[in-house]
């Protein structure tokens, strides 16, 4: 398998095959992601993905989870993706599920059919990050869309038959507009209702532009206690159907987990504890992204 610059997959794709259909991501602005600043976009010759699945095959007992990477494989015309899932279907057809992360302006360019088609070919869950639901911090970081066409292709994916995993950011709007964030993300992820949420906590990387703003005080980062007064207003505000939530990433301060709304008031109180106890959160040495 060929492998070209540093491959990122979201953590439940930790024992997956991965395959770059892509190379980096189409969009590349954002002002707070470095994950593919060092690569040029390109989409890979289809002969090439073949290969590589060929060669995964020899070497592979048995594939049951495939991801397709780079950053946003659903950039790829719906004829691409279809017979790189048939291929799939071909060599491993003990494979469940094959994944995408999924940019929303992708997922609105794509027609309701194009989705179900995907789906009947295998795709089962596609990751997007909404990162903020306040329109303001979306044009802040660069994000290219607006909290609506989060919304739109959010409920898109779902109608679609689709499993959902969307991210948020912690701090991602500083100490300035973290009730902003809170409040607006909230809201989107509420609209959506997606079957599974992770929070991540904001990481500055040094090879970003949001490092430059920080560097220069535009920006004022929150503290642990900070990000679970803002984790409190999101999950207080928050009102979703059946919703996997995770908050146990490496880039997190504390761990959290639950099901919502079913257990949002024991996670309430969890975070409660957390703001008001002498607590001990993790050391920065000891976060990654
Ligand atoms: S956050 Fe996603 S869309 Fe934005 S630059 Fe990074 S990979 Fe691309």
């Amino acid at each position: 398998m060929r492998y070209e610059g540093t491959v990122y997959r979201p953590p439940s794709e930790a024992y997956s095959l991965i395959i770059q259909v892509t190379i980096g991501c189409a969009h590349n602005e954002c002002t707070f992601c470095d994950m593919y600043k060092d690569k040029k976009f390109r989409v890979r010759k289809i002969e090439e993905v073949y290969e590589d699945l060929e060669n995964a095959r020899k070497y592979y007992g048995v594939v049951k989870k495939i991801f397709l990477a780079d950053g946003d494989a659903l950039v790829l015309k719906n004829e691409y993706l279809e017979a790189v899932l048939i291929k799939i279907k071909e060599l491993f057809p003990e494979c469940e599920r094959v994944s995408v992360y999924a940019t929303p302006k992708d997922v609105i360019r794509k027609s309701e059919e194009d989705l179900i088609k995907l789906r009947d070919l295998g795709i089962t869950i596609m990751y997007m990050g909404v990162e903020s639901g306040s329109d303001e911090i979306l044009k802040d970081v660069k994000k290219g869309v607006t909290s609506q066409e989060m919304i739109q292709a959010g409920k898109k994916i779902v109608q679609s038959g689709i499993k959902l995993s969307v991210t948020l950011i912690s701090g991602l709007g500083g100490k300035e507009k973290w009730k902003q964030h809170a409040v607006e993300s909230a809201r989107v992820i509420s609209e959506i209702d997606p079957h599974y949420l992770g929070l991540l906590t904001l990481m500055v990387n040094p090879n970003t532009e949001m490092y430059e703003k920080f560097k220069d005080g535009e920006m004022e980062l929150l503290s642990p206690k900070e990000v679970m007064v803002e984790t409190r207003e999101l999950i207080k505000n928050l009102e979703v159907t059946n919703c996997v939530f995770r908050s146990n990433h490496a880039s997190n301060y504390a761990p959290l987990a639950a099901n919502l709304n079913k257990e949002k008031k024991s996670l309430l109180n969890q975070l409660d504890n957390l703001i008001e106890e002498d607590c001990e959160f993790k050391g920065e040495v000891f976060r990654r992204f």
